[in-house]
């Protein structure tokens, strides 16, 4: 039990880490993007609430179940409104461990303005093979946490949420983190070829076929 505790401290230490390097790279801001995760195999995870992101400390996350019902918060703490989506995910996706929510500006800005991430690197050519869009539905509905869920199924690593944000999953929170981190640089970097060149250049597509298996 002792053990247990240890893990589900560090784990709740994890999150908020997270969320404040995600806070600082302005990927997630107060009204904007929330993290989840749980122990492998618990149906029990801990989420991210209503507290200012750019402070938060483990004692402001609330642990929820896969019903829905809050199973620890401190007084006045709510779940982010988009625990659904993360249940929903959870509820689907058993090797998936964390979850990512995150506003990033440039990632949301290109899935916004209908423009396509393209393999410009290697990595990109990886990464984009488990990246699936998410067509608009409002934040914190039902409506689109099944949406998302659907999506998130089969290895999907990442979900672009039109006129929204992106979300990415991870066995633990350093990968869901690093997707989302990851898209993000991506993102950018095609921003600027395309400011630069006026097209999106991309990387050979035989070249991608040596790189199959690796990740
Ligand atoms: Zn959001």
């Amino acid at each position: 039990m002792e053990a247990l505790n240890g893990e589900t401290e560090r784990l709740k230490k994890e999150v908020c880490l997270a969320v404040r390097q995600l806070f600082e790279r302005g990927l997630i801001f107060p009204h904007g993007g929330n993290v989840s995760a749980r122990l492998p195999g618990s149906s029990e995870y801990w989420i991210t609430s209503n507290v200012y992101k750019g402070w938060i400390q483990p004692q402001d996350l609330v642990k929820m179940n896969l019903k829905g019902e809050v199973l620890e918060a401190r007084e006045g703490v709510k779940p982010s409104i988009e625990y659904p989506m993360h249940q929903a995910v959870y509820e689907r996706r058993e090797d998936v461990n964390a979850v990512v929510h995150s506003h990033s500006p440039v990632t949301t800005g290109l899935t916004l303005a209908g423009v396509e991430l393209q393999p410009i690197t290697a990595e990109a050519g990886l990464l984009l093979k488990k990246v699936k869009t998410v067509p608009f539905a409002p934040p914190g509905s039902q409506v689109l946490a099944e949406k998302a869920a659907k999506q998130a199924e089969g290895g999907t690593l990442a979900l672009l949420l039109q006129g929204h944000g992106v979300v990415g999953l991870g066995r633990n929170v350093l990968e869901a983190v690093g997707v989302v981190e990851t898209l993000e640089g991506l993102a950018l970097t095609q921003f600027f070829a395309m400011l630069a060149a006026g097209r999106v250049p991309t990387i050979p597509v035989e070249a991608l076929k040596d790189l199959e298996g690796v990740e």
